[in-house]
């Protein structure tokens, strides 16, 4: 997708933020446990490498990702870390996989035969069994299943490298430990139920993470912490350390202009102007991710907290403004203005989400730019 840099609309990213999100999440580990940032989806929006590199120099000491593709863009540009995919790819992918040295989960057993036949054996192909413990989603159900599959590996060691065991939680972000309990007791059946213990070990996110002991693994797959959100949105506001917000989103007007009491604005004309009144054009919409169930929310100007008047449009949307602004004034849709502000977490809870999505659905059109920068280490 082309990048609109000549546009007043950009993403701007903390580095110092991510570096300092990372370094309090690495304090908080015990001594076996190692760091392996979650950088999928473009590292929630924040730029794979930018914070592939900032994780790394902050104490990381891997790296996960939802999908083949981003670990292969981690090798060509040069990290040679390890590097776990987090979804299950297709079999035939796996000898690639294996020649970069990337770890895959697993959660059938026929997936290592069909494997097997694109695997050379020149590299061993690192396996994670994944193991469904309530999440639902990818895993192993049963014991048996899954020491089936690990004896099919060791009888394929030439093909199969079993390094490490994981599920995922449903629940941990919830003050209701009842379900994290379940699948925590779950978990160490499954592990038990192996023959020899990976090398890995590995159960929590964030969440987890922060609010949770008492799990025998030995990776944290550390991913939204990362950016300073708070995995719970507000249900549980105590973290160990802060957690600082990374990302900014801010634009300037393109026109201002007073219009009269009963001027319709945007498509479907839904707003009437009640009064004269001061109206601002903000070049950014729903084609950069900021979506149409924006309308009526707030955005800010000079400290002011300035409705989004009429419909979102694809790439322009309209505020009202207290007073005239020239054009080329701020706009600030996510972070500090004067003494107000706005988290992504305001913006997904006026849209009925949570901040991963609005985050997530920042789109390649707008810009990231980086302040606060952190040096290559
Ligand atoms: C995305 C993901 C994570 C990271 O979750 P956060 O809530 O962002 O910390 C960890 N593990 C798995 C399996 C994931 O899919």
């Amino acid at each position: 997708m082309v990048v609109a840099t000549h546009r007043p609309s950009r993403v701007l990213i903390d580095e110092s933020a991510i570096y300092n999100n990372v370094t309090h999440a690495v304090a908080d580990l015990d001594d076996s446990s190692a760091l392996f940032a979650v950088i999928k989806a473009d590292a929630y929006g924040h730029g794979l490498l930018r914070v592939a590199r900032i994780a790394l120099a902050a104490g990381a000491t891997g790296f996960c990702v939802a999908v083949l593709d981003e670990a292969l863009g981690l090798r060509e540009a040069g990290y040679t870390q390890p590097i776990l995919v987090l979804g299950i790819i297709e079999p035939q992918y796996a000898e690639l996989a294996a020649q970069h040295d990337i770890a895959v989960p697993v959660a059938e057993r026929d997936w290592l035969q069909k494997a097997a036949k694109s695997l050379t054996g020149e590299l061993p192909l690192k396996v994670h069994t994944a193991v469904d413990t309530g999440m639902g989603r990818i895993g192993f159900t049963s014991d048996a299943d899954l020491r089936a599959a690990a004896d099919y590996m060791q009888a394929h060691a030439d093909k199969f490298n079993h390094e490490g065991i994981f599920t995922h939680f449903a629940t941990a972000d919830s003050l209701d430990k009842t379900q994290f309990h379940q699948q925590a007791t779950r978990f160490n059946q499954f592990v038990a139920a192996l023959p020899v213990r990976p090398k890995y070990v590995h159960v929590a996110n964030t969440a987890t993470s922060l609010w949770h002991r008492a799990c025998h693994s030995n990776i944290v797959r550390f991913g939204v912490g990362i950016y300073g959100l708070n995995p719970s949105g507000r249900e549980i506001s105590q973290t160990p350390y802060a957690l600082q917000p990374a990302l900014s989103l801010e634009s300037a007007l393109t026109q201002c202009k007073h219009v009269p009491a009963g001027t319709t604005i945007s498509y479907g004309a839904t707003y009437v102007s009640a009064a004269p009144e001061y109206i601002g054009t903000v070049p950014m919409g729903y084609a950069d991710g900021w979506l149409r169930r924006m309308q009526g929310f707030h955005v800010l100007v000079d400290g002011h907290e300035c409705e989004m008047v009429g419909r979102v449009c694809m790439d322009q949307f309209m505020i009202r403004l207290p007073h005239a602004y020239p054009a080329g004034t701020k706009v600030v849709l996510i972070g500090k203005s004067g003494g107000k502000e706005i988290t992504l977490q305001d913006a997904a809870e006026y849209a009925g989400t949570i901040h991963y999505e609005i985050a997530c659905c920042l789109s390649e059109r707008l810009p990231r730019v980086s302040i606060n920068k952190i040096s290559e280490s």
